[in-house]
């Protein structure tokens, strides 16, 4: 079945179905254009620091040195932005505020290379739907300026001559005074001039080489004042402050794997002296200033898991990326990015930022502590042959550190490179990690899970069941390769690990769901499929596996009733879960659980057929736990429904085709004519690897960031210890 990844909330036109009344079908309209503008103007500016957002955004594109902004009443009287950048051609300024006309895109490909802020024309545009707009403007060689108003999209006078300095200045006044709703909610709103001069002080540490100014009007004093600078550090100093500058940690990371991700990063995080309540995170992606929860929630637990104080952090971060992984159009404000290999990314800034911390807090204990210099500097230098005498682990001939195959900076772990040793600076064996990681409350998606008490319950119970040496144990481990269909190889520390992926991934999905509760995004089939006949496959399936006989009358008879349950709850499924059911009984949509990947659709049988027989409905607690665990069983990693052709089922292929051989040919016997069915070997070779592919780039990666392994985990089977690599060494020694 074809899937498309497409936003929740979107309306399905085929939900819309015409009720059998008889009666004329509505006349459809055209909106009127000045309609369509204001709610599309609507969505790019949200909010008056949208607005200032796009105005700076304009005004660095112009190659501007000097930025200042003016601000009256939060935003909403007058928004005022100037700067000396190149200025606006006299001959453009007739279309400057129509929709759609940019000096920064002429055809679709330059989306791929887009470097600039803008490229979709529609700032200015959409300001000129919801307020006044006033434009002043010189460029390079002329005498003097030119001053233009603009109303609807159309300049509303000829420009006039005026006497004006070097660049642009946009004044934006009376926003929303036509948006009689939205201006009386942010007129209720204090914050509306701190989220502006937030967001100039994270221009300001990113765009050094040009001096940022934010004023109320009237003022006398500037609250955002920076000069250009070559230094971030210096900037961050005197825009955040010596508190902040004083604290920050240096941090880069970079790769340049093109199968797995290829991105730089550079940046400054604060250290375990830095204290505040909450976190400030700021992040550029390719010079864009955008947001990304998932990069800020791993970063958190980083911080909650590693630093004693558990502070919330000062983040600066910049990443850059081949402009074509990605997609900078996904949404209007292009606040949000959607990018390419997103989950290998945070899990190497999150490796990249646990092992600075660690680094930095050790040697800042040592200092504390007058332990023995030697100790100290085998901590940052090359590793010697004896460990230092602080971590308590006796002497050896072989440091712990060789041993390591490799370190979970390395999600790419590969069987055939065991053999290979490579040096870890993060094999502390930090004991303490682990207790601190789980008597502090991980605060992971908090305000953003819906705020029913029976959700918050079942994510509480979830941390409170969460073992903390698994944990540490996820966390940390490298994966190495799958040892058969189930059980994947890991390695921690100087051990190996069996590890269940059907279990450890099943629970991994029931606590993504129950996180992202009511907030899914969805997969939209193509085909959107009968829920009554795929529960009807599903029972005969069971049938088959069990040898049951129940005959088909009965079958139909349940899977009716199953059918009519599900039904009943279509609003509550789509609501909550984004399954979405049709008023013809067809399944059209499913949530995603977890980002890039799709689960195996050859299950939505059983996934149907769990959600009719397994779920009980009367309980909110209760009904919402067990339809988790429906979801997360679909989602889970199972071995794909075609047996394994690498191992011993070979078989199987063979005699798929071996009968229809024999119809032509009957002289030779039977085995000879065995043949493999090819199309078959290759669909099922390619789900195998598929999957291998998957488990070991979406599900390691992402149980590293997210999963809470319960206890009953350490004795179920989940995890088997195989080896300890000191032993295996002491062996071969002896050989
Ligand atoms: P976009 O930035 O997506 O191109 P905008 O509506 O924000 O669209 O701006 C339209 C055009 O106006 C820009 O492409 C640019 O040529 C011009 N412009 C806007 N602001 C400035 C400025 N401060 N200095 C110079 N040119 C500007
Ligand atoms: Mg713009």
């Amino acid at each position: 079945m074809e899937v498309e990844a497409q936003a929740s909330d979107r309306m399905d036109m085929e939900d819309c179905v015409p009720t059998p009344v008889q009666r004329e079908p509505p006349i459809i309209r055209r909106l009127d254009e000045a309609v369509i503008n204001r709610i599309a103007a609507g969505e790019v500016i949200q909010r008056p620091v949208s607005a200032v957002k796009e105005l700076v955004e304009n005004s660095i594109d112009a190659d501007s040195t000097s930025i200042s902004v003016v601000v009256k009443d939060g935003g909403l009287k007058l928004i005022q932005v100037s700067d000396d950048g190149h200025g606006i051609r006299y001959e453009d300024l007739p279309i400057l505020c129509e929709r759609h006309t940019t000096s920064k895109l002429s055809k679709f490909e330059d989306l791929q290379s887009i470097r600039s802020m803008g490229f979709r024309g529609e700032a200015l545009a959409s300001m000129t739907y919801v307020s006044h707009v006033t434009v002043t403007t010189i460029t390079k060689g002329q005498l003097h300026g030119y001053r233009a108003t603009y109303k609807d999209g159309v300049m509303e006078y000829e420009p006039k001559a005026c006497a004006a300095v070097k660049g642009t200045q946009i004044m934006i006044e009376n926003l929303f005074y036509n948006m009689a709703a939205r201006k009386k909610t942010l007129q209720n709103s204090a914050d509306d001039y701190s989220k502006i001069v937030d967001l100039i002080c994270r221009f300001a540490i990113h765009h050094t080489s040009v001096g940022f100014s934010c004023r109320k009007h009237g003022a006398a004093r500037a609250d955002v004042h920076s000069v250009a600078t070559s230094s971030r550090l210096d900037a961050i100093r005197s825009v955040y402050g010596a508190s902040v500058g004083q604290n920050l940690l240096k941090i880069e990371v970079s790769d340049n794997d093109p199968s797995s991700s290829s991105f730089e990063m550079d940046g400054f995080i604060s250290n375990s002296n830095y204290t505040a309540k909450k976190i400030t995170m700021v992040l550029f992606i390719n010079d864009r200033l955008v947001e990304c929860g998932a990069l800020k929630r791993a970063i958190e637990i980083v911080y909650a898991a590693t630093l004693p104080k558990a502070s919330k952090p000062f983040i600066y971060m910049s990443v850059k990326l081949p402009p074509e992984h990605i997609d900078v159009n996904v949404h209007p404000t292009k606040r949000e990015v959607s990018l390419l290999n997103q989950e290998i990314i945070i899990e190497k800034i999150q490796s990249a930022i646990e092992s600075k911390l660690r680094n930095s807090n050790e040697s800042r204990t040592f200092q504390e502590q007058k332990v023995d210099p030697l100790a100290n500097s085998v901590s940052t230098k090359k590793v010697t042959s004896t460990p230092p005498s602080s971590f308590g682990t006796k002497p050896q001939k072989v440091p712990v550190h060789k041993m390591v195959r490799t370190d979970s900076q390395d999600p790419a772990g590969r069987l055939h490179a065991y053999m290979q040793v490579k040096h870890s600076s993060q094999m502390q064996g930090n004991s303490c990690l682990a207790s601190v990681r789980s008597s502090i409350k991980q605060r992971r998606n908090s305000g953003e899970t819906a705020d029913l008490t029976s959700i918050q319950e079942l994510l509480r119970e979830i941390d409170s069941i969460c073992h903390s040496e698994l944990l540490d144990l996820v966390g940390h481990c490298s994966y190495i390769g799958m040892a058969d269909d189930v059980f994947a190889l890991l390695q921690h520390n100087t051990h190996l690990y069996l590890a269940n992926v059907v279990n450890l991934s099943k629970e991994l999905m029931y606590q993504q769901v129950l996180s992202r509760f009511a907030r899914f995004s969805a997969i939209q089939l193509s085909d959107p499929a009968p829920v009554q006949e795929l529960i009807m496959m599903a029972l005969k399936e069971e049938d088959l596996e069990a040898e049951g006989n129940q005959n088909d009358d009965l079958k139909e008879k349940i899977a009716e009733m199953n059918t009519e349950v599900i039904k009943q709850k279509t609003e509550m499924l789509e609501e909550y879960f984004s399954i979405n059911i049709d008023p013809n009984g067809n399944l059209s949509r499913l949530p995603i659980v977890l980002d890039q990947y799709t689960p195996d659709m050859d299950r939505i049988p059983e996934l149907l057929l769990c959600l009719g027989n397994d779920v009980s409905w009367d309980d909110e607690k209760v009904c919402f736990q067990t339809i988790a665990a429906a979801i997360a069983n679909f989602y889970a990693f199972h071995p794909p429904l075609l047996p394994n052709p690498s191992g011993e089922s070979l078989q199987f292929y063979k005699r798929a085709s071996s009968g229809d051989a024999e119809e032509g040919n009957t002289s030779h016997s039977a085995d000879d004519i065995k043949e493999i069915d090819q199309d078959l070997l290759l669909e099922a070779e390619s789900a195998w690897s598929q999957r291998e592919w998957s488990i070991q780039h979406v599900l390691f990666p992402s149980m590293r960031l997210f999963l809470k392994p319960p206890k009953s985990m350490a004795t179920n089977g989940t995890f088997v210890k195989v080896a300890s690599l000191e032993k295996l060494y002491k062996i071969f020694e002896r050989c």
